[in-house]
């Protein structure tokens, strides 16, 4: 019957759930060389959870360095097949728990990809945003006879440490503060707050959010890849038979791009964009390391970024860290100090994997 349907679905969800609880897992993207790209890749093998990469040395020797991670795709992955190992993590909010997904990366290595999906997408080529609210959409029907839910969204954008809507119909400059533990469970009280039924719904508000975080950008000043973008679903859930109230929350972060800037060569609004990037980037990477390192203090303080996910990150929350990296052996540089930073950040490295390398 249906109620047994659910309660087997209930047990399937609370086994992938008592796996994740507080966890901090990393899985590695590479994207595939562009149209008209031809250069050798800079990934020597993929192996499951390990990736080598080929460093270019001085004296034309070339050098490997390894990284391991809880899972690596590589070009030739699709986005149905990111989305299957991404699938239990979500699921896990309508019982209540949050959750918190990043896309981490230098600009052009294919973090809104990832999350949002191409310019010119197809239901093929959607990204974890829409699938995700797909995903708790279809969940929420086969659920309907136990539970009833509410699902609604947030987007904003953190801009040199400065939170704006990106849901707002009218001017962009309002800002938005933010304030943790809150009761209703919503720290940026004043962005606008969108409730969602269908993914329709769903379509216009990105498109909103997209044209919002448009404005101000000129083709010299993508101001998308130099702000964090965060499209948050708050989920209610209300049990039928005992009345009782489950909230999770879902955090899908498009994260400002971590290539560094020469601080030689860039001057004025794009140094002070670049020195904020750089300090919320590290504060978040101090954050993750923390949790993982299961340290009792925690710096949430140090970013913006880092207040804004505190309810979402460590305690009970799960959290996944899309790192992407491009395969163009021009990039290596970035491409190394990007795997350095998830490594950091990872729980794999203080596993069984480190014994392998
Ligand atoms: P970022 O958000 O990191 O700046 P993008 O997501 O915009 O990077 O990706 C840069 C370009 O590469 C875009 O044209 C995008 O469509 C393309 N791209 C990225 N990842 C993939 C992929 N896995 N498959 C095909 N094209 C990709």
């Amino acid at each position: 019957s249906g109620y047994h349907k659910v309660l087997e679905e209930n047990r399937k969800l609370y086994n992938q759930v008592q796996d994740l609880k507080g966890s901090i897992r990393v899985y590695c993207r590479i994207r595939p060389f562009l149209p008209g790209q031809a250069s050798p890749s800079t990934v020597g093998s993929i192996d499951e959870g390990n990736i080598t990469i080929v460093t270019p040395s001085k004296s034309g020797k070339e050098g490997r360095k390894n990284f391991s991670f809880n899972k690596v795709f590589g070009p030739s992955a699709t986005q149905d097949e990111v989305f299957l190992d991404t699938q239990p993590l979500i699921r896990s909010v309508l019982d209540g728990y949050n959750v918190c997904i990043f896309a981490y990366g230098q600009t052009g290595s294919g973090k809104t990809y990832t999350m949002s999906g191409p310019k010119n997408m197809t239901q093929q080529t959607q990204g974890v945003n829409y699938r995700a609210l797909g995903d708790l959409f279809k969940l929420a029907e086969q659920r309907k006879g136990t539970f009833i839910y509410d699902i609604a969204v947030q987007m904003i954008e953190i801009y040199n440490e400065q939170v704006r809507d990106l849901l707002v119909t009218d001017g962009l400059n309002k800002k938005l503060e933010i304030r943790n533990n809150s009761q209703n469970g919503l720290n940026v009280p004043d962005a606008s707050l969108v409730r969602v039924t269908s993914t329709m719904d769903v379509m216009e508000l990105m498109n909103v959010g997209q044209k919002n975080r448009a404005v101000g950008a000129t083709a010299l000043n993508d101001r998308s890849s130099r702000s964090h973008s965060c499209l948050t679903v708050h989920v209610q859930g209300r049990d039928l038979t005992s009345g009782t109230i489950l909230r999770g929350c879902m955090h899908l972060v498009d994260l400002a791009g971590s290539e560094r800037v020469d601080k030689s060569e860039v001057t004025g609004e794009r140094l002070k964009e670049a020195q904020h990037i750089n300090k919320s980037l590290s504060a978040l990477g101090d954050v993750i390391a923390s949790l993982a390192q299961k340290n009792s203090h925690v710096p949430y303080r140090n970013s913006k970024l880092t207040q804004l996910l505190q309810d979402s990150l460590g305690g009970q929350a799960k959290t996944l860290m899309f790192v992407h990296i491009s395969p163009e052996s021009d990039a290596v540089g970035e491409t190394i100090s990007t795997l350095k930073f998830a490594e950091r950040v990872s729980t794999v490295e203080l596993g069984a994997a480190r014994l392998n390398k």
